[in-house]
């Protein structure tokens, strides 16, 4: 941790211990922030935290100076609310505008923004960062495959932002009609999403476009909190707004940089809402040697998965990024998989669903995956086949993982 990032986070620590919101209870033990060692035992922001403190217990400052609320959407339960200050969305817009400019995004781009607007941060984000750049937003949001292909055609969109899935969605779309030629997109900017090399590979080769990784979540702004740029070496993390840690999802423990665990943030500049040691439950690396871009902000590793995703199968651990990658090792395999855990007759039973073309070998390409998934994670699973596009495509984060087994 640089000197001034623990400036900062120490007077934002006495401020929130002193207030009246969530971190006033969340301190009341912790007497003093005066060295890292004192950072270090700082007990971890949750997710459950922020639900508890719904509606708006976050909120570090007064009520006046709130211009906006994002939203995480939980997939159960109570949302988690965000507020933002005018120096919140401007700075988020900043950092995403950043994000635009090194991917080599400029002022005469138009860019094609089909990540969702409302509550949650997606769409609004790509548009702000857009229109700070100078670029010009064309504001979809998700859905109407036609009206996307006609608008990207007659505007002629040069930057995709998407989902993967729905990038990929897409991209099959554009491929299956024949107007490539047609468009003028020369980038994508894929957010919110793991995915694998496989499907990266064939997002670029049927959009015919140069694709990156955009990173965020809605408790820390939003997407644009970091971005992988020309080189592909991994994310850049905007790190004058955030200091990142990666721990050991387990114990807790800080690992070395290089060692895959639990990205957890501290923000440096919200006002709105800070938080202290967020735990993301995304899993990545630091990554040490700087980029050859020459780009002084650190690297993280593309996001192999979520903490949550991971599932116990017969003692062993199982993350989707493994699977992504077994998979990949598999010429007649597609991208696209869903693996589905059931719990019959007091057993777990794992099936692997695959896209593959009709015209492969079915039995043999089963037997081969089956192969490699007993070899490279560990246990068996029943595999099936299944044709092109008959795995459900999504607009929003697609799940590949099925745990129907409680
Ligand atoms: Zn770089």
């Amino acid at each position: 941790m640089e000197d001034n990032q623990f400036k900062i986070i120490q007077e934002q620590f006495y401020k929130l211990k002193a207030g009246n919101g969530f971190y006033s209870q969340k301190f009341k033990d912790v007497e003093k922030l005066e060295s890292f060692e004192d950072f270090l035992a700082l007990p971890f922001t949750e997710k459950a935290d922020l639900r508890n403190a719904y509606p708006l217990g976050l909120q570090a400052v007064d009520e006046d100076k709130i211009v906006r609320i994002h939203s995480s959407s939980g997939t159960t339960g109570t949302p988690v609310i965000i507020p933002y200050t005018q120096k919140d969305v401007d700075d988020w817009a900043e950092m995403f505008a950043r994000c635009y400019e090194v991917i080599g995004v400029t002022s005469k781009d138009r860019i094609h923004i089909t990540p969702g607007y409302g509550l949650w941060t997606a769409g609004i984000g790509f548009q702000a960062g857009a229109e700070k750049l100078g670029a010009m937003a064309i504001p979809m949001g998700p859905g109407n495959t036609d009206k996307q292909l006609k608008m990207m055609k007659d505007l002629g969109s040069t930057v995709l932002c998407a989902t993967s899935s729905y990038a990929l969605l897409l991209a099959e779309e554009i491929e299956k009609r024949g107007i490539r030629d047609e468009l003028k997109l020369t980038k994508g900017l894929i957010g919110s999403e793991r995915w694998g090399e496989k499907m990266r590979k064939r997002i670029a080769n049927e959009l015919g476009v140069e694709l990156y990784d955009i990173y965020g979540l809605t408790e820390v702004y939003g997407p644009g909190i970091g971005v992988s740029c020309a080189k592909q070496e991994g994310i850049h993390m905007w790190t004058d707004y955030i200091y990142i840690e990666i721990i050991n999802p387990k114990t807790g423990e800080v690992l070395p940089d290089g060692e895959t665990g639990e990205l957890v943030i501290t923000t440096l500049a919200k006002e709105g809402a800070p938080l202290i040691r967020y735990r993301t439950h995304d899993l990545t690396r630091k990554i040490a040697k700087p980029c050859s871009c020459g780009l002084n902000y650190p690297l993280i590793d593309t996001i192999l998965g979520r903490t949550d995703d991971m599932v116990k199968v017969k003692g062993v651990n199982i993350f989707p990024s493994q699977i992504d990658e077994m998979i990949s090792q598999i010429p007649d395999a597609s991208s696209e998989y869903q693996f589905m855990l059931d719990h019959l007759y007091g057993k777990d039973i794992c099936t692997l669903f695959v896209e593959a073309k009709k015209d492969v070998d079915i039995t043999s390409l089963e037997r081969e995956i089956n192969q490699g998934f007993k070899n490279k994670i560990g246990i068996s699973v029943i595999v099936k086949i299944v044709g092109i596009g008959e795995l459900p495509r999504s607009e929003k984060k697609s799940t590949r993982i099925f745990d129907n087994r409680y």
